[in-house]
């Protein structure tokens, strides 16, 4: 139960004074259904009216506060013409402009001869300066008039900004007063004020450096979210291990036999990560595990030795990918390693039918197929399997919290193994990822060459295409990545389409083309006559992006660089070398570059790290737009900010450890308090994992 000192703040938005029906859907459309959320949404910047410019020292375009004299009313002449008032100080004029005007009420707060502080955006009308509907005009005579400052918050259209803010200052007037759930004498070490403190200074700031993440209200208020969030991690995480899971143990040499069947040795990085895994697959806790690694670090041939000793153990694994294209990729790579260490293999998915369809699913049932590999289709209700003790999930991201759940409900206690390959900054990948134990692979396979990176402007096109069929004279193969097919008129994108067409005028039928909107068979057979080298030069939108292997492809030419982000781009430089040959990759961008454009192309051509691109593209992007960007599933933070404030992270994350592992039920004063917290930043699903009572 949510402890009801919170209930004013979790009253619906219509609750706040002076917010009818109608405000309050805006207002809610811009923060939020309750007043919780009216209170956390944080203004994004400030206006300034404590600066009194003269009349020629205002800023066109921009909101100012100047002290002048009222001299002359000019009442609309016709209707519908605007009200003008005439003001002046020593430096020159200023019109105030009024549409729709009360005379009654302009002659009484403007009364001519008088002076007056006007507040608004001065405009430059026909080289005279005005001023349309000021926010504020206030007798000087009068104290206190004026607010000075000023918080700006997000809006939505229709919303009036001093709804907004009274929304606000409403909310904050219910905020009661909660017991401290911070350590006393952490919070006076970094001269935090308290949380209603913090929030009060929020939403009355006094300067812009109030706003800003290293203020101290925001930063005692990122922590106090940060903390909330990886307490929530936290207990999950321990309820989840709690959870039984299932000891195997391997009857015979399976892993063995498997190891000796691969025509390589394994990695360093690869080693260590399988011992980690095969000590959670051996203890009777329920494994939860991420394997984070670089495209072609190999995490498929962990997961698959993994596989082999749960098989061993008499239980059956399954490995779910995002597209047809992967799981038949995951299924060549595997087949032969499989078959020569005695483990059936067997791939389902929405192209099985009737009755093989059949079959296969009643040879799952037996236990007849040891791993099974597939696409979405492994969810089905009808797949059942006889003893289903791993799940291993590639690509995660791409997969959703309940078709993971639906899968693992297969099993009896299964285990639960999810891959990427878009590594994630540590920062994120604590908030995100913070419910599982986390494995990198940061070593790659020996003897990769680095894939030689360079960026070029799209102008030189023609040297391009030179180089590429001389690649293709080779009997190599290229990539050629366009952004997007049929994109709106509006976005002066290169078409796959229309490269393509371009493309195949000049070099005929080794050209493919393979774009989002194909139908599946048609864009798997595609990549199948790619894979086979009947294709040499492949025209893609980013359906490559995810994990697609062709050893012969040396070169990969992205168009439009620049409107990709740099985990894209490293995703899709990461398709070419992967063979023994010299590979390359060529940003072809539209100039002129932004500087964040031109960072980003730098970085890749700096690195191929995919754990250093990662922190560079927070860096880069600030979070929010990291967040908001592709990648979904990011909880969405009101106060902190991942890339300002990951310090504060890993300290909220070493609290939480210590406050479970002190205080596992929340049962001390502290432990109530932030219980408090977790209701306060809805992380209160984790509440209901702690001992009842
Ligand atoms: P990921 O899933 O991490 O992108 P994969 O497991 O698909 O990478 O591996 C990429 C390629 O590298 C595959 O062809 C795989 O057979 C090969 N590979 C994996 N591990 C090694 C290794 N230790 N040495 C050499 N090649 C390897
Ligand atoms: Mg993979």
């Amino acid at each position: 139960m949510r402890p009801t000192v919170l209930n004013p703040l979790f009253a619906d938005v219509t609750a706040l004074k002076g917010v009818g029906p109608r405000l309050a859907a805006l207002v809610q459309k811009a923060a939020g259904p309750r007043i919780v959320d009216v209170l956390f949404t944080r203004p994004h910047g400030l206006i300034d009216r404590s600066r009194r410019p003269t009349i020629a020292d205002a800023e066109i375009g921009s909101i100012n506060t100047m002290e002048v004299t009222v001299d002359k009313h000019h009442p609309a002449p016709v209707k519908r013409a605007p009200y003008k008032i005439i003001c002046s100080d020593e430096t020159g004029f200023i019109t105030l402009v009024f549409f729709h005007a009360r005379a009654d009420y302009l002659i009484k707060t403007l009364p001519e001869g008088s002076k007056r502080i006007i507040s608004g955006r001065v405009e430059d009308y026909g080289g005279a300066r005005q001023m349309t509907h000021p926010d504020h005009v206030v007798d000087p005579a009068v104290d206190g008039g004026l607010p000075l400052f000023e918080p700006v918050y997000p809006l939505t259209a229709g919303l009036p900004a001093s709804v907004m803010r009274k929304a606000a200052q409403g909310a904050i007037e219910r905020l009661p007063t909660l017991d401290e759930w911070q350590v006393p004498a952490w919070i006076a070490k970094n001269k935090y004020p308290s949380f209603g403190d913090a929030l009060r200074r929020l939403h009355a700031p006094q300067s812009p450096a109030d706003l800003s993440p290293s203020a101290p209200a925001l930063l005692r208020l990122a922590y106090d979210e940060l903390l909330a969030n990886q307490l929530a991690l936290s207990l999950i995480r321990k309820a989840r291990k709690k959870a039984a899971g299932r000891a195997f143990v391997a009857r015979g040499a399976l892993k063995a036999k498997a190891i000796a069947a691969l025509p390589f040795k394994l990695t360093r990085a690869q080693e260590e990560a399988l011992a980690e895994i095969e000590t959670d697959l051996a203890s009777a806790d329920r494994m939860v595990r991420l394997i984070q690694g670089d495209v072609g670090s190999g995490k498929t041939i962990v997961a698959f030795l993994a596989a082999t000793r749960a098989i061993d153990a008499g239980a059956q694994a399954t490995l779910l990918a995002p597209t047809e294209i992967l799981a038949r990729q995951h299924l060549e790579t595997l087949a032969p390693i499989a078959e020569k260490a005695g483990v059936i293999i067997d791939i389902l998915t929405g192209r099985d039918k009737g009755a093989a369809r059949a079959d296969k699913l009643a040879r799952l049932k037996e236990g007849a197929i040891n791993l099974l590999i597939g696409t979405h289709a492994l969810i089905q209700e009808d797949v059942a399997f006889a003893d289903l003790g791993l799940v291993i999930i590639d690509e995660q991201h791409r997969f959703g919290v309940q078709q993971r759940a639906a899968l693992s409900a297969k099993g009896w206690r299964a285990d639960l193994l999810v891959m990427t390959a878009t590594p994630i900054p540590r920062t994120l990948s604590l908030t995100v990822y913070g419910d599982m134990d986390a494995t990198a692979i940061r070593e790659k396979p020996p003897g990769r060459k680095p894939v030689e990176t360079r960026a070029a402007p799209i102008e030189r096109i023609e040297e391009v295409v030179d180089a590429v069929s001389r690649v293709i004279a080779r009997g190599e193969q290229v990539y050629w990545v366009c952004p997007l097919v049929e994109e709106s008129e509006l976005l002066d994108l290169t078409a796959a389409d229309e490269r393509f067409r371009h493309l195949h005028s000049i070099f005929g039928d080794k050209v493919g083309l393979v774009h989002g909107k194909m139908p599946a068979a048609e864009k798997d057979a595609v990549m199948e006559r790619f894979h086979r080298g009947a294709l040499l030069l492949l025209i893609a939108t980013t359906v490559i992006e995810v994990g697609v292997n062709a050893p012969n492809a040396v070169v990969m030419v992205i168009e439009h660089a620049e409107r990709f982000g740099l985990a894209q781009l490293h995703q899709l430089r990461g398709r070419v070398g992967r063979g023994d040959k010299p590979a390359s990759c060529l940003l072809l961008y539209k100039g002129p570059l932004g500087e964040t454009a031109a960072a980003r192309l730098k970085i890749l051509r700096e690195t191929e790290d995919g754990f250093r691109i990662a922190e560079e593209d927070l860096r880069l992007r600030g979070a929010g737009d990291l967040l908001g960007a592709a990648q979904s599933g990011f909880p969405r933070l009101h106060f902190a900010d991942y890339a300002a404030h990951g310090d504060l992270l890993l300290a909220a994350r070493d609290d939480a450890a210590l406050i479970v592992q002190k205080d596992p039920d929340l049962k001390t004063p502290r432990g109530e308090a932030l219980r408090t917290l977790l209701y306060l930043f809805s992380r209160d699903s984790a509440i209901k994992l702690l001992r009842a009572g």
